[in-house]
């Protein structure tokens, strides 16, 4: 017995063959077919596609829609610039570490990295996105790396001494490691 035809927004196109894409974020399925081909076709073809269609409708709530370089991750370099340079120039002389190089990137799984021999550290854009507190746990924890390079006991008691309660930030940053 057919199960229901799961929603889609319907193009047509001069091709061959019917395609379908689960969009990031929203999870919309959008599908293209042929000009001529009958409704009851594509209908029937989507819900051939049901479980693939749940299982990446699935991710796709789950993985933000990735930033592409372009006008919003230039506003976001923008708008997060000033914060970490603030952040940095707050928490350094704080936890005694040396004022490390870095620069914002766009990153697919993370929010932050350190690279503590070459005493840089990398950002992710989309903090530009997050509220203050967020990009200060973020900028605690790199900076914490400068002391503790491993995410060990000693990492742990360096955040736990200098950001009491940081455990909240990272649940509230769900979704990717901070690095
Ligand atoms: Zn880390």
């Amino acid at each position: 017995m057919p199960g229901p035809i799961p929603d889609y927004t319907l193009t047509r196109k001069r091709m061959k063959n019917v395609r379908m894409t689960v969009a990031h974020g929203s999870g919309e399925v959008r599908v293209s077919a042929p000009l001529r081909m009958p409704q009851r076709d594509i209908d029937a073809w989507v819900r051939s596609k049901a479980s693939w269609i749940a299982a990446r409708q699935a991710e796709a709530v789950v993985l933000p829609a990735p930033l592409a370089p372009g006008p919003e991750a230039d506003a976001l370099r923008r708008a997060l610039r000033p914060i970490l340079t603030a952040l940095l120039d707050e928490w350094v002389p704080r936890m005694g570490v040396p004022h490390p190089t870095w620069q914002m990137r766009i990153m697919r799984t993370r929010w932050g990295s350190c690279n503590k021999v070459k005493r840089s550290v990398t950002f992710s854009v989309e903090l530009g996105r997050k509220d203050y507190h967020l990009v200060e746990y973020v900028v605690v924890h790199e900076l914490a790396h400068l002391i503790e390079p491993n995410h060990g006991a000693g990492f742990y008691a360096v955040m736990d001494r200098y950001l009491p309660g940081w455990q909240e930030h990272r649940a509230e940053l769900n979704g990717r490691q901070v690095d």
